[in-house]
């Protein structure tokens, strides 16, 4: 639990959110802002700051991530056509919450590059 971190605030109920999945590891809620008509932020309960950040004792939780994405993809019906899972790090990546997530993002197609 890091002090005015919004994700660890949105993790212990102190503020609200749309929760989509949760467990011991990770918490899945609604973007607020969803840029696609399915988009999940899928965040560790542990506050690791952004990818830079990560460390060997984070691989477990980072698998972990991948597997959850994988069948909430699945439950939403985004996995037959396909979907994107996102990080942004850091200020150049477009970090701009700075406890690290992935976004699940489907229900239509993205282009190659980003734009
Ligand atoms: P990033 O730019 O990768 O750090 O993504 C942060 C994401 O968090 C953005 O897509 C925001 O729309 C989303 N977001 C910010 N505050 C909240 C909140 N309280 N509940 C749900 N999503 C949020
Ligand atoms: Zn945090």
């Amino acid at each position: 639990m890091a002090d005015d971190c919004i994700f660890c605030k949105i993790i212990a109920k102190d503020m609200p959110s749309k929760i989509v999945y949760e467990d011991d590891k990770v918490m899945a809620i609604e973007d607020i802002n969803p840029a696609a008509p399915v988009h999940i932020l899928i965040i560790p309960k542990k506050h690791i700051p952004s990818l830079d950040a990560l460390n060997e004792d984070d691989l477990n939780i980072m698998g972990h991530i991948q597997l959850v994405a994988s069948r909430l993809a699945r439950e939403l019906k985004i996995a037959e056509n396909g979907y994107r899972l996102v990080n942004n790090c850091k200020e150049w990546g477009g970090q701009t919450v700075f406890h690290i997530h992935y976004h699940l993002l489907g229900g239509r197609p993205f282009a190659w590059p980003p734009g």
